[in-house]
């Protein structure tokens, strides 16, 4: 699936696989800084480090770093990094959802739900919601969603 981490050029993408956890609770810890998991979403999505517009496809934007939302110079809408993706329309931050994709690239799970919900402080419905959206990104093979893929 393209979930993997393409290196970027400050090498904190490449951070991932030099210092890959070994289980969720490390995981966890790994994931822990939002704008770490922002940056490596925002690499993910856009390899060549030109956010395009999620609207109009256009390469030129003004970024507001501190709510993390770029404004398209072409079509003049706003966008974030999870706008089109798996990660879209959910309170869930980015520190959560990585964590739960990591574990669901794992080939056997070791923990249960409570388990997993307990580690992120979240609930036991979130993380099936979360399970949920991410078997449907393993099963297309994108992390876009249908609406941004088409
Ligand atoms: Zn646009």
């Amino acid at each position: 699936m393209s979930l993997s981490i393409p290196a970027d050029k400050s090498g904190r993408a490449s951070k991932l696989c030099a210092d890959a956890p070994s289980d969720l609770r490390q995981a966890v810890h790994f994931f822990s800084d939002p704008e770490f998991c922002h940056q490596l979403l925002v690499a993910m999505r856009w390899p060549g480090g030109v956010p395009l517009c999620t609207r109009c496809g256009f390469d030129r934007s003004n970024y507001c770093s501190t709510r993390r939302v770029w404004t398209c110079k072409g079509c003049g809408k706003q966008f974030t990094v999870k706008l089109g993706t798996i990660f879209e329309g959910s309170r869930v931050g980015l520190e959560k959802w990585f964590p739960v994709v990591w574990l669901k690239a794992q080939p056997v799970r070791t923990v249960s739900f409570r388990e997993i919900a307990d580690l992120l402080g979240t609930t036991h419905a979130t993380v099936w919601f979360m399970f949920h959206r991410i078997e449907r990104a393993m099963r297309t093979g994108t992390f876009l969603s249908r609406s941004a893929a088409a």
